[in-house]
């Protein structure tokens, strides 16, 4: 393994280390008061900063306005923006709108690419992806209600989802879709564009989790398609392409996301070593004297540092080899890095006592936010599982 940076990405990581330091960190405490009038008006000029100074769309080709990073220099990047609540949001590479341009550069046509693309890179709107539904397991998605029927030159498009992340104030879902019943399992399915103003495009509500229901992209829509009507030229790719398209999406998008949970990791550890080391327990004795801290401390770097090599590793093999090749990287660095997520944002939590549990910083919300981390984007345990059957067939076992 080479993980030797280039002086220019160093240089790009400082400048960006800063900017989140001086033009993010500061908009957590609106967006933690749930005072979006004051935070929106300041989150729009900090993107509009990022983008006059080039800092943009890091993951994008040039060619579409972005700043064409490697995915091992994005999984850097994706680091750095982790360490606040609002980085990817400000730099234009959150969930799910990342995914939805990254395929919509793969396989959008002309039309689509200028009708949703190009406002989506210009960060005049924000689209979600409709997959999860209440009624059916998510982890078994080709077992899904959401059917796309033809009629003319449509789709008559019906079915219930929830979780669409982002739905709120969303222009489009990309959503996914049965077109053909009796196709073999993974050709039933299609990924088609409904704009949110189609009628039979019902927002239900914003599904509260952890006790917030969120707002704007930062939320996770329930959502009613009623005889949703759009025409066939807004399907992504051929008719039953839907699930190659979802797995195209997800071996970057999990590098996105591990690398954002390590950057997590990195604030809540400054944030547990600075408060062990100024509170004192009694006159002259800070917590960090204690060996329970200590522990704790010495256990987060270990793990920090250990995730950080494996989703390198796992992004330089895709970038060299491609995803399939680096499919038990992938699924490997998504089941451990959340779990190096939980516990180092439960170690900050404790060190903090009471002060964990309140807004007053970052953590709390993490840890209710980030829990899921072990569900999305696979289960842990459905990961396991296909890493383990790798593996064991490797020796000779018939599972
Ligand atoms: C915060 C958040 C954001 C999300 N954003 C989106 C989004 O933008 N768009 C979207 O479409 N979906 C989204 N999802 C949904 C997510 O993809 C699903 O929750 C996930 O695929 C699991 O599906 P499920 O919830 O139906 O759980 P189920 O599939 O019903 O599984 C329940 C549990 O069963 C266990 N399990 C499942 N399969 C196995 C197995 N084979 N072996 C052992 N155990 C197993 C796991 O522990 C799992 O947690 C989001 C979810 C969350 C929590």
């Amino acid at each position: 393994m080479d993980f030797d940076m280039s002086p220019e990405l160093k240089m790009l990581l400082s400048t960006i280390r800063e900017f989140v330091e001086e033009e993010i960190i500061p908009l957590e405490r609106p967006f933690l008061d749930h005072d979006y009038e004051t935070l929106m008006p300041q989150l729009e000029a900090a993107r509009q900063k990022a983008k006059s100074l080039g800092l943009w769309l890091p993951q994008i080709p040039r060619e579409y306005g972005g700043m064409g990073l490697s995915l091992v220099e994005h999984g850097h990047v994706s680091e750095v923006l982790g360490r606040s609540l609002l980085g990817h949001y400000v730099f234009n590479c959150q969930a799910p709108d990342a995914g939805n341009m990254e395929i919509l550069i793969e396989h959008g046509t002309p039309e689509q690419k200028e009708r949703y693309l190009m406002p989506l890179l210009r960060g005049e709107i924000r689209s979600c992806f409709s997959m999860t539904e209440p009624e059916n397991p998510g982890s078994n998605p080709t077992w899904m209600s959401t059917v796309a029927r033809k009629d003319g030159d449509d789709y008559v498009i019906t079915g219930h989802k929830w979780f669409s992340t982002a739905g709120d104030g969303a222009t489009f879902a990309i959503v996914m879709a049965i077109t053909d019943p009796k196709a073999e399992r993974y050709r039933r399915a299609s990924q088609i564009i409904v704009p949110a103003d189609t009628p039979g495009f019902r927002l239900v509500r914003n599904t509260s989790v952890m006790g917030e229901r969120g707002f704007g992209w930062a939320s996770h829509a329930e959502i009613m398609y009623d005889d949703c009507r759009v025409p066939q030229s807004n399907r992504l790719g051929g008719e039953g392409d839907g699930f190659t398209i979802a797995q195209e999406r997800l071996g970057p998008g999990r590098i996105h996301h591990c690398m954002r949970w390590i950057g997590i990791c990195e604030r809540a550890f400054d944030l547990m070593c600075s408060y062990a080391t100024l509170r004192e327990i009694a006159p002259g004795r800070p917590l960090a004297g204690q060996q329970t801290i200590q522990n704790w401390v010495a256990e987060s770097r270990a793990e920090i540092n250990a995730a950080r090599l494996s989703v390198l590793h796992a992004a330089q093999k895709i970038d060299r080899h491609g995803q399939y090749h680096a499919r038990d990287e992938i699924s490997l660095i998504k089941f451990y890095v959340a779990g190096v997520l939980q516990r180092v944002l439960d170690r900050a939590i404790q060190v903090h006592g009471a002060m964990g549990m309140t807004d007053e910083l970052p953590l709390a919300y993490w840890y209710r936010h980030e829990r899921a981390a072990r569900i999305y984007d696979g289960a842990d345990e459905v990961h396991k599982r296909s890493v383990a059957r790798r593996v064991l067939r490797g020796y000779g076992a018939n599972v």
